[in-house]
């Protein structure tokens, strides 16, 4: 399958040659043809699927053909009148922007990575300007933007609701919403808000909605703002996220679990790692701590202001930063593919969480690995995980590292191999030095459960998932 043959506009298909990508994912692969087509689309995927371009695509290909078409009467006339204002040496009088395209994202790194995505998908067209429209942006920049009249703005519900409320945007010429991760949207408690906005597009407008489950509240939504929608479903490796390798640590204390911590990230095979906290405070001191001990590392949460948050998003996709501390909804969307590693210092209050988290590791079909720091009380909480992602997670140990109280897990496992960004395959490693292997590589007869009892069996992934 080639993007040719999808039917993309040229101008489309020259940045996509410039980005480097000659094959459609399996979501664009499915999505294109019938978004082009005007079909509403209802997609359950994954970050990492490539679905920023299966809605992106088909939009920039419908404006790059209206582009081909001359302009019109009433686009001519607002463009002339605003250049004889400014002739005149006169502000232009205020228009609201008329968006042709809006994306609803839950937060503002989202929103960032699809501007930054479209512009680069929409680099051969003449005339497309993306912006994203945010809260914790200043208002007057806001403002410019919309002074612009882009024809895609991408937004977190709430700060837009402020502008249309203040009639600043006016969504009447408006052909295609997007909802991108609108269970996140819905679990941020965003529903009010995504209601007001569909009731203020036009009835004609194509529906797409992108999310990681299409059952419960967001398939009552989706039903409420889609007329026949086609239903993809992406299943497998993307939803299972098979290309990244799982583990659980146990740790005794928080000693022991900033001692591990430490180790992880000085593996050679890391390239950048994301550490997820529980708290802001916690994002701050333990970059603080990885800084000092000599890593290159740097918070990112909620409370700090938005440039800071694009400077340290800067930072890491530059390599500047190879640790990144930070909590679920800063990071979440973070697309930087040079991440091999995605440690759980603590674990995520909800099971969804810990597959968004996962996530931020191999992206593009790269191979990545996730590594949950477990107190022994935690156990529980591990299972919820694997009852959501329906997959067993190993537990590991790491020669030097034991955890003193589980004696099952107390033993390293002795394996062939360490894991290495892009094999699988496992190269055997030094005592002491050995951290990860592929799950169910070598037999391991003990020391791979967090259960109470002896283990008999290996890594557990065989195992079935109920006899937890
Ligand atoms: P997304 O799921 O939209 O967050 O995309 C995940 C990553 O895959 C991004 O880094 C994209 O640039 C990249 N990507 C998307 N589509 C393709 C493709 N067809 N070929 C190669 N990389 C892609």
């Amino acid at each position: 399958m080639t993007f040719e043959a999808l039917g993309l506009h040229a101008s489309v298909l020259k940045a996509l040659t410039e980005s480097g990508y000659t094959t459609p994912t399996s979501v664009q692969a499915q999505a294109v043809p019938a978004a082009i087509a005007g079909r509403d689309l209802l997609v359950s995927s994954q970050t990492g699927s490539g679905k920023t371009a299966a809605f992106m695509l088909p939009a920039l290909h419908k404006f790059a053909l209206e582009g081909d078409l001359p302009q019109t009467e009433a686009g001519r006339t607002a463009n002339q009148e605003a250049q004889s204002a400014r002739s005149r040496g006169e502000r232009p009088r205020f228009k609201a922007a008329q968006p042709k395209m809006l994306v609803l994202t839950p937060t503002r790194e989202l929103a960032l990575q699809v501007t930054t995505a479209t512009d680069k998908y929409g680099s051969f067209m003449r005339r497309v300007k993306a912006v994203s429209i945010l809260g914790g942006m200043p208002y007057p920049k806001q403002m410019q933007l919309l002074a612009k009249n882009p024809e895609i703005l991408v937004a977190t519900p709430g700060r837009l609701i402020d502008h249309m409320e203040s009639g600043k945007i006016d969504f009447s010429q408006l052909e295609i919403l997007v909802l991108d991760e609108a269970d996140r949207m819905l679990d941020m408690g965003f529903i009010d808000d995504i209601e007001k906005i569909v009731a203020a597009t036009p009835a004609t407008r194509q529906t797409m909605l992108f999310s990681a489950t299409l059952d419960g509240v967001v398939g009552n939504m989706a039903k409420r703002i889609t007329k026949d929608p086609l239903v993809i479903q992406i299943a497998g490796s993307t939803n299972k996220h098979e290309n990244i390798q799982q583990r659980v640590h146990f740790v005794d204390d928080l000693s022991h679990k900033n001692r591990l911590l430490d180790h992880i990230l000085r593996d050679e095979t890391m390239d950048q790692a994301v550490v997820f906290t529980a708290t802001k405070r916690d994002a701050d001191t333990i970059a603080d701590r990885l800084n000092i001990a000599g890593f290159a590392a740097a918070a990112l949460h909620g409370d700090m202001h938005q440039g800071a948050r694009n400077r340290t998003l800067d930072g890491m996709r530059r390599g500047q930063v190879r640790v990144l501390v930070a909590t679920d909804v800063a990071a979440r969307g973070i697309d930087v593919p040079a991440i091999t590693h995605v440690v759980n210092y603590d674990l995520p209050k909800f099971p969804e969480d810990y597959v968004h988290r996962i996530g931020r590791t191999g992206r593009a079909g790269r191979n990545g690995l996730a590594i949950s720091l477990v107190n022994h009380a935690e156990g529980m909480n591990v299972k919820r995980i694997e009852r959501f992602t329906k997959q067993l997670i190993p537990v590991d140990v790491i020669e030097g590292f034991e955890p003193k109280r589980t004696a099952s897990a107390a033993r390293p496992s002795h394996k062939p191999g360490g894991w290495k960004p892009g094999d699988n395959r496992g190269a055997p490693s030094k005592p002491g030095q050995r951290t990860f292997s592929k799950p169910g590589a070598a037999p391991r007869k003990e020391g791979s459960s967090f259960s109470k009892g002896p283990r008999t069996g290996d890594t557990g992934a065989r195992r079935s998932f109920s006899d937890r």
